[in-house]
């Protein structure tokens, strides 16, 4: 991810932020509004409900039959996900659905959330205004395993050419939307002031101090030790 790209997604996070009147250099060490934040844009967001397992499969049925969203022929299966989105023009009308599962524990779903959350805003929003395609449509395969890696895996309906966003790839788009979900959940000045608030009696203890965070921030372990590395704050492991 180039300078400018990085750039374009943090200042999308400070607009969601000034859109809910919250001031993201100023945001005072605390859980992030994330639910409150989505509700300013089209979007709705939820877990399927009696505990069904989120898959391209589930999603889809339940935005057929519940919502009577009449869906595109699409290629649909029962891997299980951690987040999916979905995104339809009606006219001049734009809506946008957000699923997570509700089988995760919540610092994940929230960040799954949020990852779609900066898909909708970074690409999809852009991509509606390029294509003439009625309905874009994103499943994501997120596996947050011990490397912290995050295994996002982004499938489209429509085929169209990545670079007119100016994104490079699929993976730059992940990249993209991890940033901006770390960028919107854990806001680095209040990274920097619960960093401060930390200096002295936290010692040396790594694993205490990243665990402080990510209660702080209702974030996972793994989510919140990526971001203090990249806003070097911890040296990253080898
Ligand atoms: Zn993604």
């Amino acid at each position: 991810m180039n300078q400018a790209r990085k750039q374009r997604v943090s200042e999308t996070v400070q607009n969601v932020f000034a859109e809910n009147n919250l001031d993201y250099d100023n945001f005072s060490r605390q859980i992030v509004p994330l639910n409150q934040m989505m509700a300013e844009y089209p979007l709705m967001v939820a877990e399927l409900p009696n505990g069904k397992t989120l898959s391209t499969k589930t999603a889809v049925k339940f935005l057929e039959i519940e919502i009577g969203f009449e869906m595109p022929d699409l290629k649909t299966d029962e891997r299980k996900l951690s987040g999916f989105l979905y995104t339809a023009k009606f006219g001049e009308h734009l809506q946008g659905c957000i699923f997570t599962d509700k089988s995760e524990p919540t610092a994940r779903r929230r960040f799954s959330a949020a990852h779609e959350f900066g898909h909708y805003l970074l690409h999809f929003l852009q991509l509606l205004e390029i294509t003439d395609a009625e309905n874009l449509f994103l499943t994501e395969s997120l596996a947050f395993g011990a490397e912290a890696e995050n295994e996002a895996e982004i499938e489209m309906a429509q085929d169209f050419d990545f670079k007119k966003l100016g994104v490079a790839d699929k993976k730059q788009m992940e990249a993209e939307a991890d940033f901006f979900a770390a960028e919107l959940l854990m806001p680095r000045n209040a990274c920097r002031q619960a960093n401060e608030f930390l200096k002295g009696f936290a010692g040396k203890n790594k694993r205490a101090v990243i665990n402080y965070f990510a209660t702080e921030f209702l974030v996972s372990f793994e989510a919140m030790k990526r971001r203090l590395e990249d806003l070097k704050m911890f040296e990253k492991e080898a």
